[in-house]
């Protein structure tokens, strides 16, 4: 809608996917829980087992627009929008989320990592819907942190948007995941950070390494909502602030 009266979209005829019933709802299973791509922000908010399980995701969606934005707009959307600078997928990255695409020819599902491939651009075909997303369930021992920064509490895009998972057992980081929004084309998970922290000690030599690699992993820019300097800057800030809070087991 904000393409279209801005211009940048034609007036033609678009296709209206709001009633599709059957990309809808929040299923559980056993090992994972299965989302319709129409599951709006409240939805996502409201749902206790997400809440418990995907805080993650939850409080990206009580951070992404205000309420109207959040009572319609919805997952799925967002990310096929593909805005590198999107709330939910840094979350969607750190919980190793998957896709299912839906054709005439079948259904496929794909890691979510794997899902954007440049600005703006995915693995999408023209004649695909974004029909589910699933997340595989955790353990319940994990730590989760998420950082949005932007102008604002509400009604605010990003400047840049941190998701991590830890496992910290006797001192060592046994597992690591950390995605990151607006410091790259796409939404971005940091392997090579991961790389620097799994099965290192906590302490302030993996927080500097950590704080390097980061610099090195990442490509913020200048634009309307920020500059690369801030964006670098804060980065490493709140991957230090996600590293000092993790307690270990
Ligand atoms: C005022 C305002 C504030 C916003 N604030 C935020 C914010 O804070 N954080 C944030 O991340 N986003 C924000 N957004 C962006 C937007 O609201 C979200 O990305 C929202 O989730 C989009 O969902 P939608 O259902 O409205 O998708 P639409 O806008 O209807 O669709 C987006 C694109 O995805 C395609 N699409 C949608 N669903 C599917 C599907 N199931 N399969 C295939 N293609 C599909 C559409 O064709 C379109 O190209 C904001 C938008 C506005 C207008």
């Amino acid at each position: 809608m904000v393409l279209l009266e801005a211009g940048k979209l034609p007036h033609k005829n678009y296709l209206n996917i709001w009633n599709l019933t059957a990309l809808r709802g929040i299923q559980e299973a056993t090992d994972h829980i299965t989302l319709g791509a129409l599951t709006t922000y409240t939805d996502v908010q409201s749902n206790p087992i997400l809440c418990e399980e995907f805080p993650m995701l939850c409080q990206a969606a009580s951070e992404t627009g205000g309420l109207a934005i959040q009572n319609r707009g919805t997952l799925g959307g967002n990310i096929v929008n593909a805005s590198p600078a999107a709330d939910s997928p840094p979350a969607l990255l750190a919980y190793n989320a998957e896709l299912e695409l839906l054709s005439v020819h079948g259904s496929r599902w794909v890691p979510y990592q794997s899902f954007h491939t440049g600005y703006k651009q995915t693995i999408m075909q023209p004649d695909e819907l974004l029909a589910h997303i699933r997340l595989p369930r955790l353990w319940p021992d994990l730590q989760h942190y998420y950082r949005k920064v932007g102008t604002r509490k509400a009604q605010a895009i990003s400047k840049v948007c941190l998701a991590a998972t830890a496992r910290v057992v006797e001192g060592t980081i046994e597992h690591i995941r950390i995605a990151l929004g607006s410091v790259a084309p796409v939404p971005l998970r940091c392997r090579g950070t991961e790389t620097v922290l799994q099965g290192s000690k906590l302490g302030e030599s993996a927080i500097e390494k950590a704080r390097d690699e980061l610099a090195r992993e990442i490509v913020p820019i200048d634009d309307i909502r920020s500059t690369r300097d801030y964006r670098l800057k804060v980065s490493l800030n709140i991957l230090e602030d996600f590293l000092r809070k993790l307690r270990s087991t």
